[in-house]
């Protein structure tokens, strides 16, 4: 029997595959979803379900193609912090505010 090494920290035996990328990996390198612990890294921190494309503006969490919201050519913030904006318009209102204390 061969037996198939943690992609990840390639000393333990791998246990279980990850469900995103595929990865055989060990019990320390799985989460009870099923996830390794690169892709929670690289995980929507909104849902916790899809890989994070990007950053909300606002609150700088890493978010999915479903729990961000493109404002402008390049900008996104997440679908809660348009919410407590009010909105698109009021979120790029406010986005711009950001921008202009920050230069
Ligand atoms: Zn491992
Ligand atoms: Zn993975
Ligand atoms: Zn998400
Ligand atoms: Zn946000």
């Amino acid at each position: 029997m061969v037996e198939t090494l943690c992609e990840i920290c390639n000393a333990k035996p791998a246990v279980a595959q990850c469900r995103l990328c595929g990865r055989h990996v060990c019990e320390d390198h799985i989460d009870d979803h099923g996830i390794c612990t690169i892709c929670r890294e690289a995980l929507c921190q909104i849902c916790g379900q899809r890989l994070a494309i990007g950053y909300c503006m606002i609150c700088g969490r890493l978010g999915c193609d479903q729990c961000l919201v493109q404002v402008d050519n390049v900008r996104r913030i997440c679908k809660d912090c348009l919410h407590r904006l009010g909105g698109k318009n009021k979120a790029v209102h406010a986005l711009r505010r950001l921008t202009l204390k920050i230069a």
